[in-house]
């Protein structure tokens, strides 16, 4: 297969359609720009795992996302799509950078309203915030295109809230990523999975996500953890 580009913990191949490509999850795990990199196994399994889940939960929702289907354990087909430099964060609780920048909240503080954020994609600049006319001004995205993604992105938080919910998990905040498919229709691409969402047990606050692996050293503890947050993503629950 050719390979058309690999990230962090992805890989996109091309496939014989023109309108679609391959996504290969990786076991790698990185964080603080890619200063951190180690391997976990198993993990590229489990993170397709959950994003084609949640994918699928989506386009079910009238999101529209790449997600066609997987292919083998760690690949999935998805729709070709030319991506957004931009990473678009829904934040319902405060913490993480939210409370470097805004000082005036307390971590675990829920926001009064679902807040969305734009960050540029530039690890060696740290990703910085975007207000909407920055957007407008890189010509990353126009008016309508941007008050699109923000509706999108509210109605996933509004999708995986009470999904989560229904597994003990408060969904704290999430990042996704928009691209244009071959017609020009605007998209949920990437992933969605422990990487890149925080999710709090509702009763007792455990961490069920990658921020382990950012805070913390033991990585068969950041292992359990991944373990643990897919198999109560996957778990069958009463609906
Ligand atoms: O670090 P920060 O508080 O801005 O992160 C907000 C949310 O976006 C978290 O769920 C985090 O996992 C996610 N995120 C991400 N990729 C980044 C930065 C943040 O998935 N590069």
């Amino acid at each position: 297969m050719e390979k058309l580009a690999e990230g962090k913990t992805k890989i996109v191949y091309a496939s014989n359609s023109p309108t679609e490509v391959i996504l290969s999850f990786k076991d790698d795990i990185t964080a603080l720009d890619g200063e951190k990199h180690d391997i976990l196994a198993g993990k590229g399994k489990m993170n397709a795992e959950i994003t084609a889940l949640l994918f699928t939960k989506l386009n079910e929702a009238a999101v529209p996302t790449h997600f066609i289907e997987m292919s083998d354990q760690v690949t999935m087909r998805v729709r070709k799509l030319t991506m957004i430099p931009i990473e678009v964060v829904l934040r319902n609780i405060a913490a993480g950078h939210f409370l470097v920048r805004l000082p005036y909240f307390k971590r675990g503080e829920k926001l009064r309203i679902p807040i969305v954020e734009f960050f540029l994609k530039d690890d060696a600049h740290h990703d910085p915030l975007l207000t909407e006319d920055h957007v407008l001004l890189m010509e990353h995205a126009n008016e309508e295109e941007i008050a699109y993604i923000k509706r999108i992105t509210h109605h996933v938080n509004e999708t995986l809230s009470p999904f989560f919910a229904k597994r003990g998990l408060t969904l704290v905040d999430f990042k996704i990523e928009f691209g244009r498919d071959t017609e020009g229709n605007l998209r949920v691409g990437d992933e969605l999975n422990a990487d890149s969402m925080r999710l709090w047990d509702t009763q007792t606050g455990t961490i069920f996500d990658k921020d382990v692996y950012r805070e913390g050293t033991d990585l068969n503890q950041v292992s359990k953890v991944y373990q643990d947050v897919h198999n109560r993503i996957l778990a069958e629950v009463a609906a």
